[in-house]
């Protein structure tokens, strides 16, 4: 009855199928999560999310753990977390991320989680980075360390019409500068995205921190269209 009361008035809803979540559940109901469509890439050396960067930059691992496709669940929950302000979908579908993982890669393998930065004129327009959520999820499951100091965002846009492919490839190279570099050397970093589609953003994030010695990456993001 008194829970019948809360629900009422603090709806407390599946982010999916809308359906009143039971005990235990959280933000999405137990049959939806297990009903997202999984593209298991990161089973799969040579998958389509890593090919994406070969030729581009070295990776390590490369995968999604989601497939995004027009009017599925997932493109709903990603909307849900980029534009509605329900963050806590990006730390519960991290958490997925996180426990595939764990499932498939060896403990100790990354050193720090870093969600790709916005520009912080979006992340102030947005209120939150949506990926920071996604990362902290994993860091919930993986036990591995979120670390947001250390790369920032300089350009908003990764602008690419009507240049040659060395042009192309210094205006991706500038869109992020490090800072405190030297807590990276020698690192893994695992960086996160939710959603990747050209890589551009992904590949300019990633090239900065091969610029500092000994580093590698690896890149999990929550969707791929592909
Ligand atoms: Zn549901």
């Amino acid at each position: 009855m008194l829970n019948d009361l809360v629900n009422l008035f603090y709806p407390n809803n599946c982010g999916c199928c809308n359906n009143v979540l039971r005990k235990g559940e959280a933000h999405i109901c137990l049959f939806c999560l297990s009903d997202l469509p999984r593209t298991n890439y990161i089973k799969i050396k040579e998958n389509p999310v890593a090919k994406l960067f070969w030729g581009r930059v070295d990776l390590i691992y490369g995968f999604s753990t989601f497939n995004f496709s027009k009017k599925g669940k997932i493109q709903d929950l990603i909307h849900l977390l980029k534009y509605k302000e329900k963050t806590d979908i990006g730390f519960v579908l991290g958490k997925e991320v996180g426990k595939e993982i764990n499932e498939n890669i060896p403990p100790n393998t990354f050193d720090f989680i870093v969600p790709v930065p916005l520009h912080p004129k979006k992340q102030r327009l947005r209120g939150y980075n949506q990926s920071t959520f996604i990362a902290q999820g994993i860091s919930e499951v993986c036990l591995v360390p979120v670390n947001e100091e250390i790369v920032v965002r300089v350009s908003n846009t990764v602008s690419q019409t009507k240049k040659n492919k060395h042009e192309r490839w210094e205006n991706v190279a500038e869109i992020f500068q490090l800072k405190n570099q030297e807590n990276i050397v020698g690192k893994h970093i695992l960086l996160v995205d939710d959603v990747v589609t050209t890589g551009s953003t992904l590949e300019s994030c990633a090239r900065k921190f091969l610029e500092v010695p000994n580093t590698k990456v690896s890149i999990a993001v929550l969707a791929s269209g592909f």
